[in-house]
């Protein structure tokens, strides 16, 4: 008989990360010693007030930024000690980003911004444009790529950012409020897209907070001040469990007084 292997591997992980910043005379701590393991092929999804530190988690984690100490790790090599090449390879090759300001190239249109990606990774123009073309129908908007990003509505412009972060096969993708500057219709178009996205076993850490966008998450981690204040395990995300899923993330973050 053959059995279901369970056992998450990790993917991410964080050892004592701090992030300062020098306010004038004073230190401001936006990552105060986080110790944090994200798994493969998990939707984590990072909870937190304005200001606790969320995007900075994000950016240290997916090599975007310098930390003041500790380590990160991806599948077991130290990333925050590459050289400068080597990080550059590792942002282009091993993650995608997706950022609330949608910031396509304006007069790119969204091919162009979609293929991007692949021609700074050296990769040919074919096997580029077919990628992309594929990820643009995956999107739904294959029939826009050839207009430009003011062309189009802001969900599409989002779809076609995602398509772009999707561009070279990253292991995973960080999303940072991805649906924020989005009409209510619109972020669930993307949040179903990313969730049918981890179905495929794609990786994804996102930031909201959306308490309807954190419910497509196997886990949430609430972040407050700097640190992380809780982790609470929802496994898989089905539409049914909808309502049940609301009142549990809400009872928790309740439970921490945020
Ligand atoms: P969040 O994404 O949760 O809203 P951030 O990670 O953007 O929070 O920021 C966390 C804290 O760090 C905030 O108080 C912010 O003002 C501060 N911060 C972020 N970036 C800088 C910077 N470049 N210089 C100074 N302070 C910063
Ligand atoms: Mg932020």
């Amino acid at each position: 008989m053959s059995t279901v292997n369970t056992k998450k591997v990790v993917m991410l992980k964080a050892i004592n990360l701090c992030k300062s910043y020098s306010t004038g005379t004073e230190q401001f701590h936006a990552a105060k010693s986080v110790n944090l393991e994200l798994f493969e092929g998990e939707f984590t999804v990072i909870m937190g007030s304005s200001g606790s530190g969320k995007s900075t988690l994000l950016y240290l984690l997916s090599g975007l930024d310098t930390l003041t100490s500790g380590e990160v790790y991806f599948k077991g090599q130290r990333i925050d000690e590459y050289s400068e090449k080597k990080i550059t390879d590792f942002r282009s090759n091993k993650i995608g980003y997706v950022y609330q300001s949608i910031n396509l190239i304006p007069d790119f249109t969204l091919l162009e911004n979609v293929s991007f990606p692949g021609y700074v990774a050296g990769r040919s123009k074919n096997d580029i444009h077919n990628q992309a073309m594929n990820l643009l129908q995956m999107m739904g908007i294959a029939e826009l790529a050839n207009r430009l990003p003011s062309q189009v509505s802001g969900g599409q412009q989002q779809r076609a950012a995602i398509a772009r972060a999707l561009i070279n096969s990253p292991e995973v993708i960080f999303a940072d409020e991805p649906t924020g500057a989005l009409s209510q219709e619109q972020g669930t178009i993307i949040l179903d897209i990313l969730t049918e996205m981890n179905r495929k076993s794609q990786s994804i850490v996102m930031v909201t907070h959306d308490i309807k966008a954190a419910c497509r998450a196997d886990r949430l981690i609430l972040v407050k001040d700097g640190n992380i204040d809780g982790i609470l395990e929802l496994g898989k995300y089905s539409i049914e469990q909808l309502k049940a899923r609301e009142n549990q993330i809400f009872e928790f973050i309740s439970e921490r007084g945020q």
